[in-house]
């Protein structure tokens, strides 16, 4: 479903865009679905299912981790956010759905978003459409960050 295309919402729009999706695919917009849904808004970081969890103790302390993280694969199913599988990390999840890439702290395991218009719109290498049909591209930047380097960790 990952069509290389801009998908950013408001925040103002994004309860009934979620609506909207729902709806649509004919999923039940459930009381726990939406606080998952406002958990994720709500996360500056890239969280895992387990954190998501952790932070819902408190409104929903029945719910199961095993559904918060089928509820996040079905939202990222429906475009609703991303499923981010970073190399040697557990699965992540990523409600910023605008364009972007990852910066990957190798130390501190640290994530951080990274713009990169040039490189989204840059043309792809000749002889892809022998591999097979792009439908989106992430970049995942490996490095230290500035913290991480100011601790001179290296
Ligand atoms: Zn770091
Ligand atoms: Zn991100």
């Amino acid at each position: 479903m990952a069509k290389e295309m801009d998908m950013s919402i408001t925040s103002d729009g994004q309860f009934d865009h979620l609506k909207r999706i729902c709806n649509e695919a004919g999923i039940k917009l459930t009381h726990q679905r939406l606080e998952i849904f406002k958990e994720m808004v709500a996360a500056k970081d890239h969280p895992s299912a387990e954190a998501i969890h952790r932070r819902l103790q408190k409104k929903l302390p029945t719910i199961a981790l095993d559904t918060v993280y089928r509820t996040l694969t079905t939202f990222d199913e429906l475009g609703i956010l991303r499923k981010l599988r970073l190399t040697g990390e557990r699965t992540l999840f990523d409600a910023n759905l605008d364009r972007h890439h990852h910066f990957f702290c190798t130390r501190c395991k640290k994530i951080e978003d990274v713009y990169w218009p040039e490189f989204d719109n840059s043309s792809l290498p000749e002889g892809i459409g022998s591999i097979g049909k792009i439908r989106a591209r992430h970049l995942e930047l490996h490095g230290l960050c500035k913290k991480c380097l100011a601790e001179g960790n290296e």
